[in-house]
């Protein structure tokens, strides 16, 4: 077993050499959703400004009154 003593610098360069000898790795699908900007939008029914998620052009309440109005 080696006990020398070595900084942490020095282990890490240790690890970096090995050049993923030491570790085990492997890709892993990782999906992440991608976010488009906020844009903020005014409301073209009630003239607010709200956040759009797409491309709407009604804010998420105006959104939502719709499906009671008819
Ligand atoms: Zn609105």
């Amino acid at each position: 077993m080696n006990e020398a003593k070595i900084s942490h610098e020095d282990a890490i360069n240790e690890l970096l050499k090995e050049d993923g000898g030491v570790y085990s790795w492997y890709f892993i699908d990782l999906r992440v959703p991608i976010r488009s900007k906020k844009k903020i939008a005014i409301c073209s029914a009630c003239g607010e400004s709200f956040v759009q998620d797409e491309n709407e052009i009604i804010c998420k309440w105006c959104n939502d009154q719709k499906f009671y109005n008819f």
